[in-house]
């Protein structure tokens, strides 16, 4: 009987959302702002053009009907950012990934359709600007912009990923004033804390510059306005000084035979207001708002021109700056120098060549406009002396591959950092590699001495995960759960791993202090004392003169100490039970007579019971493996803890007669805690089978086999199996050994012991 299933059940339709009509005008405003584009695409290939105008009809398709706030169609938006690019001089896949970046978050348009249609590299480029879109940045913290711009570069794996994000910032920002108010601080902060410093990271001062000034417009309005008036005001003033001092730097430079360019430079509004509000100063003592760049043919030229400038105007003291010699990180290249102009005033100086000139503005996109620069003269690659640029545009050359270029940025700015969420938004960095026990304990060590669980971008994953840029990470913890030794073999910060340490010595040492209180007591009612003081009270003065004597700070020390069988509790308990006594407590005779009569019996009633909980501070000797219901004998090993061994063993017997005093009175606890190891030997038949069969004659007796050693097999074929199993007691072995010998396979079945 089978129910017919229709395997493809019809699809609620998932075609495109219905186009909307558009107005002849929004439509035509559409038409005009792609012209404005295609006309600064003449480097690009016909064939790379056709792909980016596919990438227009597509991208305008799929947008039709949204408005930008303007009210224009909301093509203009993506077409804008292309133009950025295109100034770039981007490649086709780039600007294709410009015109599309907000198709599929705002479109309903996938990935998959983006690779069906354009192929996979610009459904990437797509993809990582949605990724970014979605990363918000909100918190006022200083280190934590620096961490999120970090993230927002690691996260991106192509720089044109970073360059269309940046185009696409700074055409926002250049229309903000049509998105509401409410909007405007919070864009415009991020804007200067991310953005920003990220061109600048990138060597785009122009794009730095601006992002910068439009921030500030939208968050400082009035102190914007006032700062704008007073550089206007200042700039009509200084008309004369300008141009007298651009007449004399022609004239110098022709006398010379030097073919250079000239022009002035403002500073921008935004770094005087910085440099306002920083140094407190007033308007009037920023001096230097006005200055000059010469931009010179060649390398060597750049030093000549210093030394005319020297020569015509007196430099000022401790102001030049060697950028050509000692680039800064971002690529930036030039000589800086300070004169004193006509009239007393300080002018600044910029020298550099065109290539740096280049570099200077547009940093890293100067990898693409070089590429692309026709002029001999400045391809040449000496001429661009940034020892970073150029490392980068040799791989650039070299391999041709965008994806490797960028990996070589990613280093040379941040070497091994992941950076990851907090539930609350906040960000850390993370060593690559780094798991979330790490990240645990990056939080705090309670979290991390604590972690059960976690949960990465709201999914379940073990510990050992490692952690992934732009995760969101949630630690579950339980206050009985603790470190586990095995974190050590993958946890990857040297925080995690001390912390881990840390806590399992600490374990070790609580459990020597247990034992070590456990054998005071029993060595105590020797002395005919029935309990261990108080640390408190009455007898505190009893514990003092008690430490003093031991020279250990702490009670807790000499617990361990006697725990670790640094220290001979009988010996410890001599002597407090004679300060008891001085301080008024009398031995218990009848107690005295029952542990001195019981000392010498086989089984001492109050031996150290031990119940397998003790962990590290007890050991069981492998030579002898003892199991519950065996006699047992305690050695205490100097700083070694206590091993117990079998009362019959071969080596605790050669060891007493040695060494007796460090014996001590154990005994098994009546219900033991957990399982012991123990050695069998089973002799069988050997052939198909038999080891499954002896297994499973184990497994009947409810016995684990933690290790199998087989030895060679003898001709008869009769052959030892050695197990190490783990039993409850002597009664669950010895009902193993029986199931075994009544397994037909089975010759022999017996305990290893050490005996003899
Ligand atoms: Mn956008």
């Amino acid at each position: 009987m089978c129910a017919a299933t229709n395997p493809n059940p019809p699809k609620a339709s998932q075609g495109p959302p219905l186009p909307k009509v558009m107005s002849a005008a929004e439509s035509n405003a559409a038409a005009a702002s792609f012209a404005r584009l295609t006309s600064r695409l003449d480097y690009l290939s016909a064939a790379d053009l056709a792909s980016v105008k596919s990438a227009y009809r597509y991208s305008d398709e799929a947008h039709l009907g949204q408005l930008r706030n303007s009210g224009e169609p909301y093509i203009t938006h993506p077409i804008a950012v292309a133009a950025q690019c295109a100034e770039w001089k981007l490649d086709a896949q780039a600007l294709m990934a410009a015109l599309l970046h907000d198709a599929m978050e705002d479109c309903a348009v996938t990935k998959t359709d983006l690779i069906e249609r354009f192929g996979s590299p610009v459904a990437e480029l797509v993809d990582g600007l949605t990724k970014l879109e979605k990363l918000q940045f909100n918190t006022r913290e200083e280190n934590q912009a620096e961490s999120f711009r970090k993230m927002l570069l690691a996260m991106a794996r192509d720089v044109r990923v970073i360059l269309i994000k940046l185009a696409d910032r700074t055409h926002n920002m250049r229309t903000l004033s049509d998105a509401p108010r409410t909007k405007w601080a919070r864009i415009a902060s991020e804007t200067l804390e991310i953005y920003a410093p990220i061109a600048h990271r990138l060597g785009l001062n122009q794009t730095y510059r601006e992002l910068q000034d439009l921030s500030f417009r939208y968050l400082r309005p009035w102190r914007y306005a006032i700062v704008s008036k007073a550089v206007a005001k200042a700039r009509g003033r200084r008309r004369d000084l300008i141009q007298k001092v651009q007449a004399d730097l022609e004239a110098t430079f022709e006398r010379h035979g030097m073919t250079v360019r000239i022009y002035g430079r403002e500073k921008s509004l935004y770094s005087i207001y910085h440099k306002m509000d920083e140094k407190n100063l007033s308007f009037a003592q920023v001096t230097d708002i006005y200055g000059f760049r010469v931009i010179v043919p060649g390398l060597i030229d750049c030093y000549t021109a210093l030394g005319l400038l020297h020569q015509l105007y007196k430099p000022v003291p401790g102001k030049f700056k060697d950028h050509i010699a000692i680039s800064k990180i971002n690529g930036y290249q030039s000589l800086h120098t300070t004169l004193v102009g006509p009239s007393s005033i300080n002018v600044e100086f910029q020298v550099r060549t065109e290539a740096m000139h280049l570099v200077a503005e547009t940093g890293i996109a100067a990898h693409w406009l070089y590429k692309e620069s026709p002029d001999e003269s400045k391809a040449n690659p000496d001429r661009l002396g940034s020892k970073w640029l150029q490392s980068l545009l040799d791989i650039g050359n070299e391999t041709h591959d965008a994806n490797e270029f960028w990996e070589h940025v990613k280093v040379d700015l941040f070497p091994d950092a992941v950076y990851v969420f907090t539930p609350k938004s906040r960000i850390m960095a993370m060593p690559r590699g780094a798991t979330v026990v790490d990240f645990a304990y990056a939080i705090h060590s309670n979290v991390g001495d604590h972690a059960v669980a976690a949960r990465v971008n709201n999914e379940q994953v073990p510990l050992r995960t490692e952690v992934q840029n732009g995760d969101v990470i949630e630690i579950i913890t339980a206050k009985e759960s603790y470190p586990n030794p095995a974190w050590m073999g993958f946890v990857r910060t040297a925080r995690a791993r001390s912390k881990i340490r840390q806590h399992l010595r600490s374990l070790a040492q609580d459990d020597s202090q247990n034992l070590g209180e456990k054998m005071l007591a029993q060595a105590l009612r020797a002395e005919g004392i029935e309990h261990l003081p108080d640390e408190q009270g009455a007898m505190a003065g009893v514990w003092d003169k008690l430490l003093r004597f031991s020279g250990n700070r702490t009670r807790s020390d000499l617990l361990v100490e006697i725990g670790l069988g640094r220290r001979i509790a009988s010996i410890v308990a001599k002597r407090l039970a004679k300060l008891l006594s001085d301080a008024g407590e009398k031995p218990n005779a009848l107690l005295l007579t029952r542990e001195r009569f019981m000392a010498g019996e086989a089984v001492a009633q109050g031996g150290v019971a031990i119940d397998g909980s003790e962990n590290t501070s007890v050991r069981f000797a492998t030579c002898c493996r003892p199991v519950p219901g065996d006699p047992i004998l305690g050695y205490l090993g100097r700083g070694e803890g206590l091993t117990v061994h079998h009362r019959d063993c071969q080596v605790a017997v050669k060891l007493k007669n040695k060494d007796s005093e460090r014996f001590i009175v154990v005994e098994w606890a009546d219900e033991p805690v957990r399982t012991f190891e123990t050695g069998i030997v089973v002799t069988v038949n050997n052939g198909k089978g038999v080891l499954a069969k002896v297994a499973s004659a184990l497994a009947a007796a409810e016995v684990d086999i933690i290790q199998i050693n087989m030895a060679d097999e003898s001709p008869q074929g009769a052959v030892d199996l050695k197990f190490i199993i783990a039993v409850r007691d002597a009664q669950q072995l010895e009902s193993a050994l029986r199931n075994l010998r009544h397994t037909h396979v089975v010759l022999k079945a017996q305990r290893i012991t050490n005996s003899n």
